[in-house]
């Protein structure tokens, strides 16, 4: 009986290989004879070893026909795999000659082999929908005669990478509050926290299913802080993880100021950003709008290392001898081009030269962003300089202004924030030190943001 189902099988696989090859007859019939010369060498070979089995069977049969045990598929687990599908596994089960996996979409219905493996116990199922539902079931058949036992149906699920969609700061109290959209079929979610000096993303705690936020309480104030999350289901399985998502976290308590950097983004933007970076520091930077696509990489990266883009217009336009319509068009124009390279919405406006009257601010339809402490940089031209007016004149709730488009400036960058800091001060943006200074209204000018 075995030998004629072979047969059966070779007669299917040299058939299909007819049906679907779609090359010339001569070929076809070589092809054939040659799979089927090898595969009867496989057989002869298979047979001999069957033949012994068949013997020792047939000798203990004329001593003592031994009871078969019963026969009990393993049970059978489902689990989401970050590599990619719903990872299937099992325990090798006694008596069992080889394995059956089936799946379907429906609980009862519909079930299909998808694979067959006589050691193995596990399957990775590769071809499924992120989210969707599948149920499994393992079937077994004996060793010795042919005999099959069904496990139970199970349900898998292959979750859908999680997405982080905002760390905010709102209570100011160093605590982070980090939401992120609902993954069909997760059971729980992992809440992941990365060490600066290692890099590595560390478990910080287990959220149920049902919630889609997490905080993060007493963070240091002024420290950046990097979240990831994945979701895991009923069986322990996890969904990819999320892309990274930092905030710095806020100690309303504490001394705050305001980095401000115009007329860029320049090729000497870069040294800027490392130096925030590096220091976990932010800085607001006004942008000239004509300059935004050309250096569109350095506004992508101010945004993702959670700077804030000012509008300073589109072509460093003197505004006071403008009317309320060209107002709008030289900002508007800056505003979009903004929105095109990162999505984000411009805040706040800063007027070239700090030029502003009662027009410019009801044209701007923006809080008006002047300073506090003026480094003068444009003019001394000096990386010294700059550095002795930022530690001799910072305050708490200063704005400081510099520019992004003079080397001494930018070289200066990683010494300001590091003294800065060291003094005590969080390294925030305009808008967030607005937040617990008081706020901003559209049309008004602000120049400091005191306790
Ligand atoms: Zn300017």
């Amino acid at each position: 009986m075995k030998r004629i189902r072979k047969i059966g099988i070779v007669l299917a696989i040299a058939g299909s290989l007819l049906a679907e090859a779609v090359i010339p007859t001569a070929a076809i019939e070589s092809d054939v004879a040659e799979t089927e010369s090898r595969t009867e060498d496989d057989n002869r070979l298979e047979d001999e070893s069957q033949t012994e089995d068949e013997n020792d069977t047939e000798a203990g049969e004329e001593t003592e026909l031994p009871e078969e045990p019963a026969l009990e598929a393993p049970q059978l687990k489902a689990e989401s795999s970050t590599r990619g599908g719903i990872k299937l596994s099992w325990k090798t089960a006694e008596n069992v000659r080889e394995y059956i996996l089936y799946r379907s979409t429906e609980k009862t219905d519909g079930f299909k082999s998808i694979y067959r493996t006589k050691t193995k116990t596990s399957y990775l199922d590769t071809k499924c929908t992120p989210g969707k539902k599948y149920y499994y079931r393992l079937t077994v058949r004996s060793e010795e005669k042919e005999q099959t036992a069904d496990g139970k149906v199970i349900a898998g699920r292959f979750l859908k990478q999680a997405e982080l969609t905002n760390i905010s700061n709102v209570s100011g109290s160093r605590k982070l509050v980090l939401s992120w959209k609902p993954v069909k079929g997760a059971e729980k979610y992992q809440v992941f926290r990365q060490n600066k000096s290692t890099g590595e993303y560390k478990k910080i705690a287990t959220v149920d299913g049902a919630k889609t936020s997490y905080t993060d309480s007493k963070r240091t104030g002024g420290k950046v802080y990097t979240y990831k999350v994945c979701a895991v289901d009923a069986n322990g399985g996890k969904g990819k993880q999320s892309a990274k998502m930092s905030q710095m976290a806020i100690d309303k308590n504490k001394k705050m100021i305001a980095l401000t950097y115009d007329d860029g983004p320049s090729i000497y933007t870069p040294t800027v950003l490392d130096a925030l970076e590096q220091n976990e520091a932010h800085a607001t930077f006004f942008v000239v709008g004509n300059r935004v696509n050309q250096y569109q990489t350095y506004i992508k990266r101010e945004v993702a290392l959670g700077c804030e883009i000012g509008n300073h217009t589109y072509g460093h336009n003197s505004l006071q001898r403008l009317s309320s319509a060209q107002i709008q068009d030289v900002l508007g124009k800056t505003t979009r081009a903004v929105k095109k390279q990162t999505g984000v919405d411009i805040q706040v406006m800063r007027p070239p030269g700090g030029g502003y009257n009662s027009s410019v601010c009801k044209a701007a339809d923006m809080p008006v962003i002047l300073w506090s402490v003026d480094t003068m940089d444009w003019k001394t031209r000096s990386t010294s300089a700059t550095i002795r007016c930022v530690k001799q004149q910072a305050f708490d709730g200063a704005i400081v202004l510099m520019h992004d488009i003079h080397k001494p400036t930018v070289q200066a960058a990683d010494t300001v924030i590091k003294q800065l800091k060291k003094d005590g001060y969080q390294l925030v943006t305009v808008s967030e030190m607005a937040a617990y200074r008081g706020g901003m209204k559209d049309g008004k000018v602000y120049n400091k943001f005191r306790k």
